[in-house]
């Protein structure tokens, strides 16, 4: 059955709170026009009408301690040379910038840090990247930093010490907006406590339905609704489905294995650790079972269940996922989702607000 929709995907407004495609362009042979593998380049976007997105700076925190910096800056300068400069997308700042974008036809490209152990633990460092136009920060990725918890571990700090207090202070002052994407609970908790600002899950679903760490739980999903904050949901099937994350969780373990052979004794060469653990998260970070949009789709209904319609949105995490559901395999299938979320009940007003509008509204809350 073919819907009608017209009236939706006319102008529609597609943005989406995250992808990972900088690191992406790092490849000498990824120019941002056209490839076979991968989820974002232009002819995808030509394709599925994408308008606007959050673009990762993310920085693997192998890095860390003293060389996240630098690689946060390679990722910038890759996108200026390959998406900024030939014209294909314009860096913004504010929904106003986003919006005269957008006029022109050029794609809006907002940045965001992922991974708090990029600034290095210096408020400075924080107002620098602010200051040449990232706009958003992740306070952590996988590994807890020394001032957050990550949802990917065991705590250190139940949630934010004095210093990740100070830091969230900070971006509340600046008009940064605070991601808790990959934080745990109690860091999320911390967050609430110390600011009143709204804030941002760039890239999370619902632990309601796909029970782990990494996914938020009915109450959070609440109180960032309360906050007028956004949720982003994210494509991955390891995040959507809980038996393919109990068939991954499987794999890590002779990942771990292989990982710690390929390294020996290179430990100190954070490249080489990088470019490994993506090689092996590729091949073996994925599940014997497929999903298809409807599990994205459900992620959405919960959290606009509990959180109601205008807090949910996409996150796709496009190019930081080695496997998507089996009909929203890149950008060029969005006009697909529009179609799912019609059959799924929902009205042109509401899927015009999932697909991009609620992102730009909550964004516009931090324009000055
Ligand atoms: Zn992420």
């Amino acid at each position: 059955m073919k819907i009608q929709n017209e009236s939706v995907t006319e102008d529609l407004l597609i943005f989406d709170a995250h992808c990972d495609t900088a690191n992406a362009l790092l490849e000498p042979s990824f120019n941002f026009i056209k490839r076979k593998q991968g989820h974002v380049d232009m002819e995808k976007i030509g394709k599925g009408g994408l308008k606007a997105q959050i673009f990762a700076l993310w920085v693997n925190p192998v890095y860390s301690p003293y060389r996240s910096i630098k690689k946060a800056l390679l990722l910038y300068h890759i996108l200026e040379k390959k998406v900024f400069f030939p014209g294909y997308g314009i860096k913004v700042t504010s929904t106003t910038e986003m919006s005269s974008a957008m006029r022109t036809n050029k794609l809006a490209c907002w940045l965001s840090l992922e991974g708090g152990h990029i600034i290095e633990n210096s408020i400075e460092i924080l107002e620098f990247f602010y200051s040449i136009g990232i706009r958003s920060m992740t306070l952590t990725h996988s590994k807890n930093t020394d001032w957050a918890d990550s949802s990917g571990e065991s705590p250190r700090w139940d949630g934010l010490n004095a210093l990740g207090r100070k830091i969230v202070t900070q971006m509340e002052k600046l008009g940064m907006v605070i991601d808790v994407s990959h934080a745990s609970d109690n860091t999320i908790e911390d967050v609430l406590d110390v600011t009143s600002v709204p804030f941002m899950a760039s890239h999370s679903n619902a632990r309601a339905l796909c029970d782990i760490p990494r996914n938020l739980p009915d109450d959070l999903i609440k109180e960032i609704a309360g906050r007028k904050g956004y949720i982003g949901v994210n494509f991955f099937p390891v995040f959507l489905n809980k038996n393919i994350f109990d068939q991954v969780s499987k794999n890590v373990e002779k990942y771990k294995n292989e990982h710690q052979e390929i390294i020996q004794g290179r430990e100190e060469n954070p490249d080489l650790v990088n470019k490994a653990e993506w090689a092996l998260f590729r091949k073996y970070v994925r599940g014997a079972d497929r999903v298809d949009m409807n599990a994205v789709i459900d992620h959405i209904v919960h959290i606009a269940d509990i959180g109601g319609t205008d807090c949910v949105g996409l996150g796709s995490d496009f190019d930081g996922i080695n496997s998507t559901p089996s009909d929203l395999t890149d950008v060029s299938c969005y006009p697909a989702l529009v179609e799912g979320l019609a059959l799924r009940g929902f009205k042109a007003k509401e899927i015009r607000k999932i697909m991009g509008l609620n992102l730009f509204h909550f964004l516009k809350q931090f324009d000055h």
